[in-house]
């Protein structure tokens, strides 16, 4: 691959520093090219060419803005399946998944939000006989976007699109390990002749671009998705300089499995929501919680399950896990089990690097799906996020018991309840700290409902009408009745 370049003001450029990356290939341990090691002077050329095309861009006014929407959504779809193959590449993901989640998804964030765009979002209240008032929602002005490596195009599309459908401007930042698909991204942008400037790409580390765009003055909103700690490290700069945030961030989500449920149905779904995306997705289920009388069953299941996965080189049309996004991450996750083991945990399948792999992926970054039983729930193993394909199961004797398993992380981002019993379902539903429940389901995301999490998994809500009003400010003006005409 060529040398990944940063977007800005339309073009593809070299980082001011001269500075680059190393893009390793997670299949292979092979290096893919380079990526640009940008820093604050690139963050300043990309916030100048944001500003410059700011008003412009607010002026065309919402149709337009969703017009190029759509025409860059068309753009991505064109692309689908060498976007597909790219990001199975760059993550590690099987390219199954890539062809079928990752890129359609893509398409979806910039149609839904470009059909978005057009809606009149001012609301108009009378006040007696004595005033008007009219709401305005305009947009913030330049906003930063940082995206973490899991779902690199899927995310990096789901904020770009309610942020330029809003009006915006945008210095936008993918992760470091995963940047191939945003830079395609802002070739596809440049190719169908998108506004200069709109749309601005800037790669590089966190600490040197994300901070940068996070300290940047003319940045007044952040809009990031990434673990808790970053998380914590951004609102602390930001807080000081009254930036709006919105934090989307780690889970340890609870998937509660009652006696009463169906098990063949709730197993199938389990294996997807403990191992999909090699269990690296913020809304993977990492902590089943089992009823007692169907705990053996449920284990059984799962770890025949995880056996039959076929683990393999991720350009393989077959393969269901891939690799890892890389070297280090894998090495965290075999000091998690190795950790699990210490707490206690029996390791029940799993909990090794695969012995067999096709010849191209012998220096991936691979691990085997892993079920674990046996850790206590006031342990590291089951309060902090792995992030990988490690689950462990705890077995519950009642609903009662069910909840306090269930909430007792500092976490609240997502959780899943299987059972037969509508009643059952809305009280645990209530009783859970979560930003999302699925009853007798897993990631049935509809854009318009809100996304996001409570407690450490995050601040404030993405996803349809909440996403466009992250994206813009209100603004109140009242009349006095009568005075004007
Ligand atoms: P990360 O926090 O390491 O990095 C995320 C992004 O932030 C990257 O682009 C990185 O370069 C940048 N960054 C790192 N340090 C920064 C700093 N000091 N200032 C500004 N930017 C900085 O996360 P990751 O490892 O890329 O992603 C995995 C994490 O993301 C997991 O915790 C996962 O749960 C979470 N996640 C959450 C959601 C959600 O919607 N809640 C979705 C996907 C992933």
């Amino acid at each position: 691959m060529n040398d990944l370049r940063n977007m800005i003001n339309g073009e593809s450029v070299d980082p001011v520093n001269g500075r680059w990356l190393d893009n390793l290939e997670p299949a292979t341990g092979a290096s893919l090219g380079r990526v640009a090691a940008s820093d604050a002077d690139d963050v300043e050329l990309a916030w100048r060419a944001a500003e410059n095309a700011r008003a412009d861009w607010d002026a065309c006014g919402g149709t337009q803005r969703g017009r190029w929407l759509h025409r860059l959504a068309d753009a991505v779809e064109a692309d689908l399946e060498e976007l597909a193959r790219l990001e199975s590449i760059d993550n590690g993901k099987p390219v199954s998944l890539s062809r079928t989640v990752d890129i359609p998804r893509a398409v979806a964030n910039l149609r839904f939000f470009a059909d978005a765009a057009d809606e009149d979002r001012s609301r108009r209240y009378r006040t007696g006989s004595e005033a008007t008032n009219v709401v305005h929602r305009d947009p913030v002005g330049v906003v930063g976007l940082i995206s973490p490596w899991n779902l690199p195009l899927y995310l990096f599309t789901w904020k770009i699109a309610p942020a330029l459908a809003a009006g915006n401007t945008v210095v936008a930042k993918p992760s470091e390990l995963t940047p191939v698909t945003a830079t395609r991204l802002g070739e596809l942008a440049s190719e169908i002749g998108f506004p200069p400037g709109v749309l601005n790409i800037v790669h590089g580390l966190g600490s040197e671009v994300g901070e940068a765009i996070v300290d940047h003055p003319g940045i007044p909103a952040i809009s990031f998705t990434g673990g808790t700690a970053t998380g914590a490290r951004i609102a602390s700069r930001a807080a000081p300089r009254f930036k709006k945030l919105s934090l989307e961030l780690g889970g340890k989500n609870p998937n509660i499995i009652f006696e009463d449920a169906d098990l063949d149905r709730a197993m199938a779904t389990s294996l997807r929501s403990s191992f999909a995306n090699q269990g690296q997705i913020c809304l993977c289920g990492s902590r089943i919680l089992v009823q007692r009388s169907v705990h053996d069953r449920v284990v059984d299941a799962l770890v025949e399950g995880a056996g039959r996965l076929r683990i393999g080189d991720p350009l393989d049309d077959e393969t269901q896990q891939g690799a890892l996004v890389s070297a280090d991450h894998r090495d965290k996750i075999a000091s998690c089990v190795d950790r699990a083991r210490e707490e206690g945990g029996e390791v029940l399948c799993g909990g090794r690097i695969p012995s067999s792999l096709p010849d191209r992926c012998r220096g991936g970054y691979f691990y085997e799906p892993t079920v674990i039983t046996g850790v206590p729930m006031d342990g590291a193993t089951n309060q902090e996020e792995i992030f990988g394909p490690v689950v462990t199961v705890t077995p519950f004797d009642d609903e009662e018991e069910a909840i306090r398993l269930a909430n007792a992380t500092d976490y609240g981002l997502s959780a899943s309840v299987w059972t037969a019993s509508e009643e059952r379902a809305s009280r645990i539903a209530d009783a859970i700290d979560a930003g999302t429940v699925w009853i007798n389901c897993w990631l049935l995301r509809d854009l318009r409902v809100p996304f996001g999490g409570v407690k450490h998994s995050g601040v404030g809500r993405e996803g349809g009408e909440e996403a466009m009003h992250f994206f813009t400010e209100a603004k109140t003006v009242c009349t006095a009745e009568g005075t004007t005409s």
